[in-house]
């Protein structure tokens, strides 16, 4: 039998450089996945209200102070029970402690990365766990073999000098599209940070920068990859700044066509 996607809400913005708020998502989130405005298929074909199609896990409960642990051990524990975990962020912190635990389960893993942000600071007003470090935290302990990042367009000197150091693949906001870029040899984790996607369609992050990707850009680069997905995230939707609730929608929508492909296992 095949491993089963299976959603877990990560409850968790104790690493928010600018607002918290993204700790409240994965309910939201889930609401919006099960709203009667949409049926439960996929672009792509896949009836995600079949029996078995995937689990719900709920959230994790969390403590502030040991977060990152339990996040690593909870997912750890989902990977040997055969599921894909498709966490719920969240900010963009709690990446790194997942990548943990698939690292352990996974040798060659290629991340494609979705986000405004590189997020490969060395370390972020002293913080060297900051939501704006993960993918350096994660290049410099060896967790993937390729970091392919997709959406670009907040570039720093340092991060760009970081970006050299570890071997990622940058691939700018300005270069798109680049479907030939998300295809991998081996096991493949998708990470989407919100924001990658343009402030006007989906305006409730916290960090908004103007010149991104339309949601149809977004899902075109979704349904190009190529290699089979073992896990993903979705993080940084923060409700407090989704007044209209639209970007809840969004968010359910990419993670919709995510288990699609994690489903279809191509
Ligand atoms: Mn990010
Ligand atoms: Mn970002």
């Amino acid at each position: 039998m095949s491993d089963v996607p299976i959603l877990v809400g990560i409850p968790f913005d104790g690493q928010s450089s600018y607002l918290r708020g993204a700790g409240d998502a994965p309910p939201k989130i889930r609401e919006a996945l099960q709203c009667d405005a949409g049926n439960n298929w996929t672009e792509t074909g896949v009836d995600l209200s079949a029996p078995g199609a995937y689990e719900e896990g709920g959230d994790l409960s969390l403590i502030e102070e040991d977060a990152f642990q339990t996040i690593e051990s909870q997912i750890s524990s989902l990977i040997a029970d055969h599921k894909k975990p498709l966490s719920l962020g969240g900010d963009h912190s709690i990446t790194y402690p997942i990548l943990k635990a698939f690292a352990r389960a996974f040798r060659g893993l290629t991340i494609f990365h979705f986000d405004a942000h590189p997020d490969l600071y060395h370390e972020f007003e002293g913080n060297k766990f900051s939501h704006a470090c993960p993918f350096a935290r994660i290049m410099e302990s060896g967790l993937a073999e390729r970091l392919v990042q997709m959406g670009i367009r907040t570039m720093t000197g340092h991060q760009r000098e970081q970006a050299r150091k570890f071997g990622v693949e940058v691939i700018e906001m300005r270069s798109l599209p680049a479907y030939e870029k998300v295809q991998a040899d081996g096991p493949v984790y998708v990470s989407f940070d919100m924001d990658v996607l343009d402030p006007a369609f989906a305006p409730g992050v916290s960090h908004r920068e103007p010149g991104g990707m339309s949601v149809r850009e977004a899902i075109a680069h979704l349904h190009a990859i190529q290699g089979p997905i073992v896990g993903a995230d979705v993080v940084e939707y923060n409700p407090v700044r989704d007044t209209s609730g639209v970007t809840a929608t969004v968010a359910a929508k990419i993670v919709k066509e995510i288990l699609g492909k994690m489903i279809t296992g191509s």
